[in-house]
């Protein structure tokens, strides 16, 4: 707690203050002191320029309009990450998945990591401005950049500021090509966008379908769409022209992790033209651990205990459990073609599911999805045909 927040509580005349008027004190002192803070410094490099409270289909939401000094981020060489390059143009997201590992994000905005991040949206409102001016092409070459690697682009608030649209045109435009992971339906509104996008640069989508258990959905990922809508959605794409895959993720331990479940998913992608399957296991690192630990214990309290020994004192299950999932995954995607095969007498082609095994660095993994080689093989991953998380087998889950 900042130490002028601290200092203006103590003053609090109240000395008798349950939990929930605390908290909402709190609240109210944070706002306060973040409206007063000079020239609305909000984060290092964005500046707060206003409030605003959602209404009708937006109500429950606050949108925190910034101003972004810069929009592309550079991902650090170290990480696992097989792009370089990403963009972020919403922080929070009012999908509210419980397992969401950005949460912590919203921490260092002095707001908190549950409800505060599921309705209070920071929305970088000249993310296409930026993006124009720094993506020009003499300045940037024609690299890849990745939507969808720490919030969703296409929660809710894209349906009322439309800058994850903008920002496609601008990838047009300057042809820089990109990729586009979500867990939402919205991303419709932009296939015919996106369809004319992949005439000039290399496009990928993936929608982020983790099962198609209905009660695990609703539980998880209160403020998604059907993970019924989100197939249909691949399918739809995938028949715009527009290459869009299926990341299945997270896969949670004793709720989604059955063969049946894994199996219907992944028939459901196949049949939907999947351009490539790929799923993650949940990790749980500080912060969303305590998070999704609070939710089990009210949606599912007799898997706590089962949890705690299964997760122990780490963030992410042992690696060869996360193999194994890729193996079972790429059977399951090998039965689905099967029938399709045998009518169309061809051996097949996309999907795409197997994830070779981990590599130590950039370089590598880049040279086994075959993009160093510019790989021509539909069944090698080019660099836009990476999901975000497709390299994942590594302890650095992306999860839209
Ligand atoms: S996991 Fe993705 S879709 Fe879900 S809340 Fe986090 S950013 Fe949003």
């Amino acid at each position: 707690m900042p130490s002028v927040l601290r200092g203006r509580l103590l003053e609090h005349p109240n000395t008798c203050l349950t939990n929930e008027r605390l908290f909402a004190i709190v609240s109210r002192m944070r706002w306060q002191i973040t409206e007063q803070r000079t020239q609305g410094a909000f984060w290092p490099d964005e500046q707060l320029v206003e409030r605003h409270v959602g209404t009708g289909e937006y109500s429950g939401l606050e949108f925190l309009h910034v101003n972004a000094r810069a929009i592309v981020n550079r991902v650090p060489a170290a990480s696992h990450m097989p792009f370089e390059h990403t963009i972020n143009t919403y922080r929070g997201c009012s999908h509210a998945c419980t397992y969401c590992f950005a949460r912590p994000t919203h921490a260092y905005l002095d707001l908190g990591i549950g409800v505060d991040f599921d309705t209070k949206i920071v929305v970088k409102v000249n993310s296409v401005e930026r993006a124009r001016a720094e993506l020009a092409p003499l300045r940037w070459g024609h690299r890849h950049v990745a939507l969808g690697t720490n919030t969703d682009p296409y929660q809710k608030a894209e349906g009322k500021y439309h800058l994850t649209q903008g920002l496609i045109g601008v990838f047009a435009e300057h042809r820089v090509p990109f990729s586009i992971l979500t867990k939402s339906t919205l991303i419709l509104r932009d296939a015919r966008r996106l369809a004319a996008a992949t005439k000039i640069v290399r496009v990928q989508a993936n929608l982020s379908v983790a099962t198609l258990d209905q009660t695990v959905w609703k539980a998880s990922e209160p403020g998604t769409p059907p993970p019924a809508k989100r197939i249909e959605a691949v399918a739809r794409l995938n028949s715009a022209g527009v290459p869009c895959g299926v990341l299945m993720g997270p896969i949670l331990p004793m709720l989604s992790d059955s063969d049946e479940q894994i199996r219907a998913t992944v028939k459901a992608a196949v049949g939907a033209g999947a351009t490539n399957v790929v799923g993650l296991l949940l990790h749980l690192r500080p912060g969303v651990r305590d998070h999704y630990f609070e939710w089990l214990a009210q949606a599912f309290p007799h898997l706590v205990e089962p949890y705690e020994r299964r997760y122990g004192s780490r963030a992410y299950l042992p690696h060869v459990e996360q193999k194994e999932l890729s193996t079972k995954i790429a059977r399951f995607v090998e039965e689905a073609r099967a029938p399709r095969r045998a009518r169309s007498g061809r051996p097949g082609s996309a999907p795409v599911s197997a994830i070779p095994s981990a590599p130590t660095n950039r370089a590598e993994r880049l040279r086994q999805l075959g993009i160093a080689s510019g790989a021509a093989d539909p069944l090698v991953a080019r660099p836009s045909d990476i999901p975000v998380a497709l390299a994942l087998p590594l302890p650095f889950a992306v999860i839209a």
